[in-house]
């Protein structure tokens, strides 16, 4: 299974209020190009890593991509790689893509390109 996940900062963040975020999910949604897509407020909080636990406990379960739209990859990597380690789950079917100060159209891009490669 590959999933989106938008995380935006808990919605309160100037630089994630050009874009639509309902309208970006909504779009991967509609064409298919995940089998699931969210919004979550916020990631790197303690309840982040419980989601974090949730979806890949076990060590991914049935996830083989998983793709965060939100701040910069290499942040996200910081974030997350203590969780990711702990849940024994492969790094590789990780991808961070920065979506931040973007328009929708711009993010939609950005994240099918990254769905692409
Ligand atoms: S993981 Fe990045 S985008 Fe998500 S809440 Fe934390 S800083 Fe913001």
């Amino acid at each position: 299974m590959k999933g989106l996940i938008l995380c935006v900062c808990q919605g309160t963040c100037p630089s994630f209020q050009k874009m639509n975020v309902f309208e970006v999910v909504n779009h991967f949604r509609r064409s298919k190009k995940v089998d699931f897509a969210l919004i979550h407020p916020q990631l790197c909080a303690n309840d982040g890593d419980n989601f974090w636990r949730a979806l890949l406990g076990g060590g991914g379960g049935r996830i083989d991509r998983i793709v965060v739209a939100g701040c910069d990859p290499a942040m996200q990597k910081k974030l997350f790689s203590r969780v990711f380690k702990e849940l024994d789950f492969d790094e590789s079917k990780f991808t961070g893509i920065k979506i931040r100060n973007m328009t929708t159209e711009e993010a939609i891009k950005a994240i099918e390109k990254a769905l692409e490669d």
